[in-house]
């Protein structure tokens, strides 16, 4: 059995062809500036034959159909006829409140998913154009949509509610949902593998960074909290997003600088976080450089980053009731020492002692970062792909 994993984005697609009995990566790439003049292809296939080129691409239709060419194609593809593509998982951002997991896609799905759009108008619509465009081109075959905010969906009502008009909530599902789910379920099962005790039995802190960032308490393997919300602006400092502010701080700096709507949306999704604090960078690399170069703002950048994790992660220990393990995944809590350290290092109440030389090791493989006398740390990179295929091949065999 073979899937197709598509993420479709305002601008881009990214694809992931697994071959299922193996769970092998048979080829993955890229087709961005979608709609723009100069659309790119990057394609690699697993034996290092790679490919970049640059096409014509008005549409995601057009996307799509050049995916499934480069896939067919005799110098780089991976198979020799559109049948041998048995499915394909969609990465879909929101769900809303009308799915808990992944679902096969049909009719009334469909109906659902554009119901959904309001919830996030910046992203649904590309996740549909995506799925449109299969229905059209591969139209026998099943397509399953796997939600970003699926996961959290197992959070308590006095968690993913604000102490806002309870009206507003009715009226407009305004609330918590959280999202990375996919990623922060995938780590939480690799965790409880590592631990080698089911995830039913554990409690986990799940920490997603990379240029978005979040954290999630996984009790007993259900989400039961996470600190992105209404929208992926909640919670953690991430690389130009604000994280957590005073509401009504917003409003004063919209009276004050006469700011409309997009501009504030602007301000807090693109002009913050560690590149608004530091004026440098978004990029952590960089913060962490100049951080430890010198650069005072860098190094508050860096520290504030650091302080809001271990923030949540005392927050999510006690409303668990407890914490058996931490795991740290994403571009920044794979890569970065640094990050890791200044978290954790404070953590002594958790009984939590790094061993600094796992934790420095540049091993991209999962690994845990402690001696194993407290709460276990770990190292996991993250696969979302996987878990969408995972998640078609088991719809699709019922
Ligand atoms: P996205 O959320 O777009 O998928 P990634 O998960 O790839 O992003 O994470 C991107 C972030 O990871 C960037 O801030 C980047 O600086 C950071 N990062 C990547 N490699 C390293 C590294 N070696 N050290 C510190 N940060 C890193």
């Amino acid at each position: 059995m073979n899937i197709l994993v598509l993420n479709s984005g305002s601008s881009s697609a990214k694809y992931r062809f697994y071959e299922m009995e193996t769970e092998k990566c048979l080829c993955w790439g890229l087709v961005e500036r979608i709609g723009s003049r100069g659309a790119l292809m990057s394609h690699n296939r697993h034996d290092g034959n790679n490919l970049k080129k640059a096409i014509e691409i008005p549409d995601h239709a057009g996307a799509i159909e050049s995916i499934i060419e480069v896939l067919l194609s005799p110098e780089h593809g991976v198979i020799e006829d559109k049948n041998n593509i048995d499915a394909i998982g969609h990465r879909v951002v929101h769900g809303g409140e009308k799915f808990s997991g992944s679902v096969l896609i049909d009719d009334e799905v469909m109906k659902q998913l554009y119901e959904c759009i309001e919830l996030a108008p910046l992203h649904n619509p590309h996740n549909i154009k995506g799925i449109m465009a299969c229905r059209e081109m591969l139209n026998d075959k099943p397509q399953v949509a796997v939600f970003d905010t699926a996961f959290h969906q197992g959070i308590p009502d006095y968690a993913y509610l604000y102490a806002l008009p309870y009206s507003l909530y009715k009226k407009y599902g305004l609330r918590r949902y959280g999202f990375h789910g996919t990623s922060h379920r995938y780590v939480a099962d690799r965790a409880a593998a590592m631990m080698d005790n089911p995830v039913e039995n554990l409690k986990l802190i799940t920490c997603h960074l990379g240029n978005g960032c979040s954290i999630a308490a996984v009790k007993n393997g259900v989400s039961i909290d996470t600190s992105m919300g209404f929208t992926p602006v909640e919670g953690l400092i991430m690389g130009t997003r604000c994280g957590d502010i005073d509401p009504a701080a917003l409003l004063y700096i919209m009276s004050r600088e006469d700011l409309g709507n997009s501009e504030a949306n602007s301000l807090i999704n693109k002009h913050s976080g560690l590149y608004g604090i530091s004026g440098l960078s978004n990029d952590m690399r960089e913060i962490e450089s100049e951080a430890l170069a010198g650069n005072s703002r860098a190094e508050v950048a860096l520290d504030m980053f650091c302080y809001r994790i271990r923030k949540y992660i005392g927050a999510y220990a006690f409303a668990m009731g407890g914490v058996d393990g931490i795991v740290f995944t994403g571009g920044i809590g794979e890569n970065s020492y640094e990050v890791r350290t200044r978290t954790l290092n404070e953590l002594k109440l958790l009984n939590i002692e790094l061993d600094p030389e796992k934790n420095k090791n540049r091993d991209t493989s999962e690994r845990f970062i402690d001696f194993g006398r407290g709460v276990r740390t770990m190292v996991i990179p993250t696969n979302e792909e996987l878990v969408i295929a995972r998640d078609s091949i088991e719809l699709i065999q019922g």
